[in-house]
């Protein structure tokens, strides 16, 4: 019998935070501990997917990033490693693929931050896949084999969404976990500064329902899940999807999303998004002191962006409403200000994060220009949750000190249970109207 090639599909995910002060917030606040653990447990798509087109002639096996992982390598002895970070990880990924240099395994990284840091980070790697990784990963597999690897794979056209298949759920085995996750679409027909979605991957995409449909039927097969997270950009980019929702109230799954505000002005998606079974849905209302370039139509004022949640909300699902600090013209007072905004409201979840000029964003690039990148944070500060850049009205430390006032007081005890029961509330209308 010949022998398989083996690969082993590596992650590096999870939520990091640098701030001790903020991280240890995030131990004692049940909320957060929840929401870390959320996010750490979801698989890497991008990864189970590039699995999902491996052809049978090689074994393959997946596996996040802990302090097993040599022991890993060690008994499967892979002779292709291919890595996936996210920019906060990209230090441990790159310190990492260094003690494997001399094991005779080749390693190759892909994902967004591949595409978009300086190509000098990824130098003790083998290849670079930039773009979407499905149009390289044959290739990549091919040219192991025959030890004719190229440095970097990119892709010329954007891939066929309609091409994609199905992730290798298997790969996962009987661990539980709290979520799972299925990409209908990717892009945005935005373009928010902030945000790479609409741009650094190619256009907006969606994928075809009855692929979706499969997709969730096998995702169901191999995992039992409850509970998926749509890994879109933005679900709703051109408006309400019928067959999207057929797809997904016919799998009796629940699902988490992420869409724009302005769903909660739209008749025909209220109608159908609590009963198709989402349950939560994650959306932008950025900064309360200035709008970003590209953000279009999602420019609103705030009391009518908290309406259009309040109708979602009334509608039977959950929102997270999502709070950028640190733009321009932030300043003590108006951090306070958007504390007193969320306190008193009616928010059944909220995210809030510092402003984040992750690589490749037009954000990222006039900050540079300006010189305004903290020299000394490296790509392990781009958490979103560290400060990385000169703010204009404040010191970072002024910044930093008000993020962390913020925090607090947004997820103490009484704020947390507050939510805990809006959202008890708003799911029992969800259930009356099943
Ligand atoms: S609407 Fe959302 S997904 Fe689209 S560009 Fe803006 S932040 Fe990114």
């Amino acid at each position: 019998m010949i022998e398989k090639a083996r690969v082993l599909f590596l992650a590096f995910s999870g939520i990091r935070v640098q701030n001790k002060r903020l991280l240890e917030l995030g131990y004692q606040s049940v909320e957060l501990r929840h929401r870390a653990y959320t996010i750490a447990s979801l698989p890497s798509l991008g990864l189970l997917t590039l699995a999902g087109m491996t052809p049978e002639s090689w074994e393959s096996k997946y596996h996040e990033f802990s302090a097993d992982t040599m022991g890993v390598i060690q008994e499967f002895q892979p002779d292709l490693i291919a890595f996936s970070t996210l920019t906060a990880s990209v230090e441990s990924a790159c310190d990492f693929v260094k003690q494997l240099h001399g094991l005779n395994i080749t390693c190759v990284i892909g994902g967004l931050a591949a595409s978009t840091l300086p190509m000098a980070t990824f130098k003790d790697f083998d290849s670079i896949i930039q773009g979407d990784g499905e149009s390289s990963w044959s290739q990549v597999l091919d040219d192991c084999l025959s030890k004719s690897l190229k440095k970097v794979y990119k892709n010329t056209k954007p891939y066929n969404f309609n091409q994609s298949p199905i992730p290798k759920w298997e790969l996962l085995g009987q661990e539980k976990r709290a979520r799972y996750t299925v990409q209908t679409q990717r892009g945005c027909s935005k373009a928010c500064s902030f945000c790479g979605a609409s741009r650094l991957l190619g256009p907006l995409r969606f994928k075809k329902d009855e692929l979706i449909a499969k997709e969730l039927f096998e995702l169901k097969k191999y995992t039992k899940a409850q509970v998926v997270e749509l890994a879109d950009d933005n679900t709703f980019a051109l408006g309400t999807r019928d067959a999207l929702f057929d797809a997904l109230e016919a799998s009796k799954i629940r699902y988490f999303t992420e869409a724009e505000w302005s769903i909660g002005e739209n008749p025909e998606i209220l109608s159908r998004l609590s009963k198709s079974g989402c349950v939560q849905v994650l959306v932008g209302v950025e900064s309360s002191v200035q709008t970003y370039s590209g953000m279009g139509n999602k420019v609103g004022h705030l009391d009518r962006i908290f309406k259009a949640i309040d109708n979602i909300q009334k509608s039977g699902v959950s929102v997270i409403a999502c709070f950028i600090v640190g733009v321009d013209g932030e300043t003590k007072e108006s951090i306070e200000n958007l504390g007193d905004i969320i306190v008193n409201s009616g928010l059944s979840d909220v995210q809030i994060t510092l402003q984040t000029p992750f690589p490749g964003t037009r954000l990222y690039k006039n900050l540079y220009k300006q010189g305004r990148l903290l020299k000394n944070r490296s790509w392990s500060y781009y958490t979103l949750f560290d400060v990385t850049f000169e703010p204009s009205n404040m010191s970072v430390k002024e910044l930093e000190n008000s993020y962390y006032d913020l925090m607090k007081r947004v997820y103490s005890n009484s704020q947390s249970e507050k939510r805990k029961l809006i959202r008890k509330q708003i799911w029992k209308i969800a259930s009356k109207l099943k």
